[in-house]
């Protein structure tokens, strides 16, 4: 299993990187979690732009769905005509939200290029990867993944406050990529985001081989955000990039 970090900024784009968007490779088949706002740019330098099998948003903040639109006039006009449906897992209302976005003159792009799936907790195959889903703790509703393939396990947070769903499903993952968006101080949100000490918390809970922070808010000092996690992770921590590969296999 290959992860590509397409997008990594937090609530917005930041000048470095596409708000949230991860490749996952695995025996020939590309998934996309989440496709935020920058991301489909990006996401050409990595893989073809009418090579990606399936995507899961976790949610429908902005920063994690909105290059969909953008997507849907890639895939819909194609100067060779529209491209094949590929489906879209999301929260319920997926569809709604995105031909929303789009504009209402655009439902044929977003309705002939996706063919729209609604999460629930539980598993599901989607191609070769096993991947499991859990409600996130985050204003609207949220998934967060457990994604399987070769023996090897990928989690991924989402957004998300403090957890116990997110440490069951990133429980002995090889990989834990988990949104560090706050820095320690007073009067910070409950149920929102994890502070980048929380998120190193949940990956030691969940017995998590490796850490990777992302969601990483711009007007943060990200110095900061890996000195708060590292005294809470005993293995290797580090901070997302645009561009980042890991090779799980
Ligand atoms: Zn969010």
């Amino acid at each position: 299993m290959l992860l590509t970090i397409i997008g990594c900024s937090g609530s917005f784009p930041g000048p470095d990187s596409p708000a949230s968007c991860y490749l996952v490779e695995a025996g020939g088949f590309r998934l996309l979690l989440d496709l935020g706002n920058g991301a489909l740019g990006a996401l050409q330098r990595y893989a073809g732009l009418y090579d990606i099998d399936a995507i899961c948003l976790s949610h429908l903040h902005a920063d994690h769905c909105l290059d969909l639109c953008s997507y849907a006039v890639a895939r819909y006009h194609h100067p060779a005509g529209p491209r094949p449906a590929i489906p879209v897992y999301g929260p319920a209302g997926t569809a709604d939200r995105m031909i929303a976005c789009y504009g209402s003159q655009g439902s044929a792009a977003m309705i002939e290029s996706f063919d729209f799936a609604t999460l629930a907790p539980g598993t599901i195959e989607i191609g070769p990867l096993r991947v499991t889903t859990g409600h996130m703790n985050h204003p609207v509703e949220t998934f967060g993944f457990r994604i399987e393939a070769g023996g090897r396990t990928l989690a991924y947070s989402a957004d998300t406050g403090e957890s116990a769903a997110l440490v069951d499903l990133a429980r002995g993952a090889d990989l834990m990529l988990c949104e560090a968006s706050f820095l320690d101080g007073p009067d910070l949100p409950v149920g929102l985001h994890l502070t980048a000490r929380q998120a190193a918390e949940h990956a030691a809970r969940a017995g998590a081989g490796q850490l990777i922070l992302t969601h990483l808010v711009p007007w943060n000092d990200q110095r900061r955000t890996l000195e708060e996690a590292a005294p809470h992770f005993s293995g290797p921590l580090s901070l997302a990039a645009s561009g980042l590969v890991v090779n799980l296999a």
